[in-house]
């Protein structure tokens, strides 16, 4: 069975197919379907933007179909940049930009504490949809380390490592990453059900738990 990925960054779509290695499951990217909408993702919460992003894209492809929201909660900015964390210094998206924001926002702060968090959500063909979570607890320092990953990389510290993300190597950082551990329940809660038999089953968030899809009839 084929599963849409509602991504078009291709490191993100083999990272999603690497863990999810069942037999049956073939994963495919928007790139592979031409003249799909452009969903806006200006939901107020990574939960939001998750779901309107998998359940748009599943009602217009007729697809299962998995969507990611990710971004860096500060404790000592009331857990901004959260959901605007791709354009926290505005549009268009300037990854410099952003983590110079954040530097100074927190100039003189003792407190620094701050998590990586992913929500991915999955869409059956008629829209229904369920969520699972992932995080990454560390700080944000007083300056940049390392030169690899992406966004605040540089600028965060996971807990109990002395490395930032942009100092690990990416093996390393993908098996403690906030992106890691929500594809890890991803695939705990929804693995064997795509494996299986999906259409009989749908995930709605009503009632936390995958059913089966009631007869249209
Ligand atoms: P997206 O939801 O994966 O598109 O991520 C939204 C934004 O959150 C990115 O543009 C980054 O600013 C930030 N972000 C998410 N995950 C990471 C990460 O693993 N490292 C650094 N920044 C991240």
């Amino acid at each position: 069975m084929k599963i849409l990925i509602a991504s078009r960054n291709p490191h993100k779509i083999r990272e999603i197919s690497e863990i999810f290695m069942l037999p049956s499951l073939e994963f495919a990217g928007l790139d592979q379907y031409p003249g799909l909408p452009e969903v806006l993702e200006n939901g107020a919460t990574f939960q939001e933007n998750a779901v309107k992003k998998a359940m748009t894209l599943a009602l217009a492809t007729r697809q299962w179909t998995m969507a990611d929201d990710s971004g860096l909660e500060v404790d000592a900015l009331d857990g901004e940049p959260g959901v605007r964390s791709a354009r926290y210094a505005g549009e268009p998206s300037d990854t410099a930009a952003n983590n110079r924001k954040l530097l100074m926002a927190l100039a003189g702060r003792a407190t620094r504490s701050a998590r990586f968090r992913c929500v991915i959500a999955l869409a059956s063909p008629s829209g229904r949809t369920q969520l699972v979570e992932g995080s990454c607890e560390g700080v944000v320092l007083t300056e940049s380390r390392g030169t690899g990953g992406f966004g605040y990389d540089p600028l965060f510290q996971p807990a109990g490592y002395a490395a930032t993300f942009a100092e690990m190597d990416a093996g390393e950082k993908n098996r403690i990453s906030h992106r890691a551990a929500a594809l890890r329940r991803a695939l705990d809660a929804w693995g064997r059900m795509l494996a299986s038999n999906p259409a009989e089953w749908c995930a709605d968030r009503r009632f936390g738990k995958l059913r089966p899809e009631p007869d249209p009839g």
